[in-house]
């Protein structure tokens, strides 16, 4: 986004502190107390307990708003909610935090960094400074790194089976995985797909018991225990079959879809000279949100707190908040 004069006037009319450097060109700088990186529970959390602390804020939150979360077809396990749609839950998240006061810009951060009394992160199209920055970035779906994989993406390769699962009315699909993601996608492609694989490495699915006995026991599925997907064939149009080592041999089983869920990888690629990582390269904590770096905090999936849930991102963010809430009424 571009940063515009009436911009400013809109937001001091609005009571936010807003400290706008324009440079001369489209590129402007400004200035906020904390700067909230991503746009998932985590983030939305960490924006409305910025907001309703009366903390000056500013949330970039990039092109895919709600996150993770937003993509997963039916959310049981949030308390208050007996089931509601991933994209329907983060998008009453963000209009309670609009309605606290939280400000959102839908830009992506690509590097940030110490600077003179706090850092500073540059986006596509601005630079922000904040004595504050809370990391809720959330994690990408990690990739098997298979022939097929990339040249079929968006093509039958997907991550996404709420997104995607449209496509594949009375058509064949194959799941990779056995963790929630998996086992609740998979069971969200049943209502559609005409035959279902399941591709597990283990001979055991490590999802949620009451989810893995209604997806295993579900007629469409077959399952492929102990089993390696090995490459993901096509016929240049799209996919039109997978390749699976299994512990009988390789069998090639058609399909016309193959949804990938073999766990994620933290977006903290910005951060590095930031703060510490772990090997895995998810933001090491310390006391749940803190960071090797005291203006930096952390909060959801982005962390090395294994227990990834909606429920503890949105702890999570709000706990950041009320850290730089506690430091600023602390020290400054
Ligand atoms: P995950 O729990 O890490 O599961 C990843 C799955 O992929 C595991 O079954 C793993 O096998 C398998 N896997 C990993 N690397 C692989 C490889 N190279 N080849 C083949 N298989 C591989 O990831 P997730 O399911 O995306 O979930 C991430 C977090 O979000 C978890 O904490 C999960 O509980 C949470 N989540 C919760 C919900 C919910 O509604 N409660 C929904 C979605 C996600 P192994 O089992 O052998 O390790």
């Amino acid at each position: 986004m571009i940063w515009r004069p009436w911009r400013r006037v809109i937001w001091a009319d609005m009571g936010f502190s807003v400290n706008l450097v324009e440079s001369g060109s489209e590129m402007a700088s400004e200035k906020h107390t904390v700067l909230i990186a991503g746009g998932g529970p985590a983030a939305l959390s960490a924006a409305l307990y910025a907001a309703r602390y009366g903390m000056d804020h500013i949330v970039l939150e990039s092109w895919k708003p709600g996150g993770q979360a937003a993509l997963t077809a039916e959310i049981e396990n949030y308390p208050g909610f007996i089931s509601i749609a991933g994209a329907e839950l983060t998008a009453k998240m963000k209009e309670q935090a609009e309605r606290a006061g939280a400000v959102f810009r839908m830009e992506s951060v690509e590097t940030a960094e110490e600077a003179e009394n706090g850092i500073v992160v540059r986006t596509d199209s601005g630079e922000y400074h904040g004595d504050y920055l809370i990391i809720a970035t959330g994690a990408a779906p990690a990739t098997l790194g298979i022939p097929g994989e990339d040249e079929y993406y968006g093509r039958g390769v997907s991550f996404c089976a709420t997104c995607d699962a449209p496509f594949f009315r009375n058509r064949r699909a194959i799941v990779v995985g056995g963790g929630d993601s998996a086992v609740k996608e998979a069971l969200h492609l049943t209502h559609v797909v005409s035959q279902l694989g399941l591709v597990h490495r283990r001979d055991r699915l490590r999802a949620e018991p009451y989810l893995a006995e209604k997806l295993v026991s579900n007629e469409k599925v077959t399952t492929y225990w102990n089993s390696h997907l090995r490459e993901i064939k096509g016929d240049g149009q799209g996919v039109t079959a997978a390749v699976i080592e299994t512990p009988g041999g390789m069998k090639t089983v058609e399909t016309d879809g193959v949804f990938l869920y073999v766990g994620t990888k933290p977006a903290t690629e910005p951060f590095r000279s930031l703060v510490e990582l772990t090997e895995k390269g998810a933001v090491l904590t310390r006391n749940i949100v803190g960071t090797s770096n005291p203006r930096v905090f952390a909060a959801g999936d982005v962390t090395d707190n294994g227990f990834r849930q909606v429920v503890t991102a949105v702890s999570d963010g709000a706990r950041a908040a009320a850290a730089i809430f506690d430091r600023i009424q602390a020290y400054d």
